[in-house]
């Protein structure tokens, strides 16, 4: 049977040429960075050179990136770390709430422990107003935390706006760019951000391995202490295959990310547009042209986004409900509830995420047997025989 991934917001295939990268990391060149001796020199220069060229990629000094451990490690970095180091200025964050749970769950927990915390509410697109955030800044806000794209419906937050209110209040500003590094352009001196999470795996690179973007001058403490790596910003001797490999996706998307992008909006409308055509109530969720073109964000009335994955998964299909950390739970999805859906609609709703190595005719077959799938679900849909 055919198998067509259609998950790239949840993972993305290694590219060839970063796999062909990595593997002298494994069992040649394994000396540990920062050993004296020439096996470690091999992989520390290894590792600076992906620290440049991941960089460059993000318009930053090389001196302004802290590898981890992918990017919920640089998301609980940035928040644990920017409140430590500024406890004397105050003990408040803002963040939206349509996040990760990678930023939500660190504020949950600071607000259990005696901070303040604002989630600000999105609009019905899920975009933040810039305005709400500027009203939530107080004279102990620290830091501001919002998201560049979203990973469930795509939709890219202003973030050059709020980084000019930010900047303006004396807060530090950090982004959550898993999304979008690779995928459309990033710079952090444009964007003006203080702080901006990354993650290798989104962008044809390894999982297992991120980094934090920390603009020069920030305060931040340590988030895993027990070693002097990354300047004494993250102990741990560094996942040397991992940090090539990631650099070597950096390198790519800087090369490659027009024709990517050409190739996955070319995909993204097909898709829309087939949907639209061919299913009756339907719904996209997130903003029709703020959004990645990699996501396509749908609701199908009165069946159960399980049951549609489920069937599409026989076919051959892979796809998502909401964010993969969140699927396997009953619960709807956060973010779909904070741009106003319903509990029902929210159950019924699917995420397309298209990638490079996807092709028009792996569309063509989606479109083929998703609307015949969708017709037998509601046949069996109570809910679709009262309506
Ligand atoms: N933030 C966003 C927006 C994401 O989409 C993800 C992954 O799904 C993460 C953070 C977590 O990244 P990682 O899997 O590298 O820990």
């Amino acid at each position: 049977m055919k198998r067509i991934y259609l998950d790239n917001a949840a993972t993305t295939q290694c590219h060839p040429d970063v796999v062909l990268a990595m593997q002298p990391y494994f069992a040649e060149k394994y000396g540990n960075p920062s050993s004296l001796h020439f096996f470690g020199q091999e992989t520390r220069a290894a590792v600076e050179s992906a620290r440049e060229k991941l960089a460059k990629l993000i318009g930053a000094l090389p001196e302004e990136i802290v590898f981890t451990s992918g990017g919920t490690e640089a998301d609980n970095f940035a928040i644990h770390g920017v409140l430590a180091a500024n406890s004397k200025k105050g003990n408040h964050i803002i963040t939206s709430a349509i996040e990760h749970h990678a930023i939500l769950e660190p504020c949950e927990y600071l607000k259990k422990n005696g901070y303040d915390v604002t989630i600000l509410p999105v609009d019905k697109f899920g975009l933040v107003d810039p305005q709400d955030v500027a009203k939530a800044i107080t004279d102990k806000t620290v830091l501001v935390s919002i998201m560049h794209a979203n990973n469930e419906m795509g939709t890219i937050e202003p973030i050059a706006e709020i980084a000019k209110i930010t900047k303006e209040k004396g807060v530090y500003l950090h982004t959550d760019a898993v999304q979008t590094v690779g995928e459309i352009e990033v710079n952090v001196k444009e964007m003006g951000v203080d702080l901006l999470s990354l993650s290798g795996h989104k962008f044809y690179g390894p999982k297992g391995v991120g980094a934090l973007y920390i603009r020069k001058g920030t305060r931040i403490a340590p988030f895993i202490r027990g070693g002097a790596q990354e300047r004494n910003r993250r102990a741990s001797t560094e996942n040397v295959p991992g940090i090539v490999g990631m650099g070597v996706a950096a390198e790519l998307s800087m090369k490659e990310l027009p024709t990517r992008r050409e190739h996955t909006e070319k995909l993204q409308k097909k898709l829309i547009k087939g949907i639209f055509d061919n299913i009756p109530e339907v719904i996209l969720n997130g903003h029709p042209e703020k959004r990645l073109a990699k996501n396509v964000n749908i609701s199908f009335r009165y069946i159960e986004g399980e049951s549609i994955l489920l069937n599409l998964d026989m076919e051959g299909v892979a796809a998502s409900t909401g964010s993969a950390c969140s699927s396997g739970t009953l619960e709807p999805s956060h973010v779909l509830l904070a741009i106003g859906l319903s509990h029902e609609i929210s159950h019924g709703s699917i995420r397309f995420s298209i990638g490079q190595y996807n092709s028009d005719e792996e569309i063509d077959y989606l479109l083929d047997i998703l609307p015949k799938i969708i017709q037998k679900l509601r046949s069996m849909s109570p809910l679709y025989e009262k309506s």
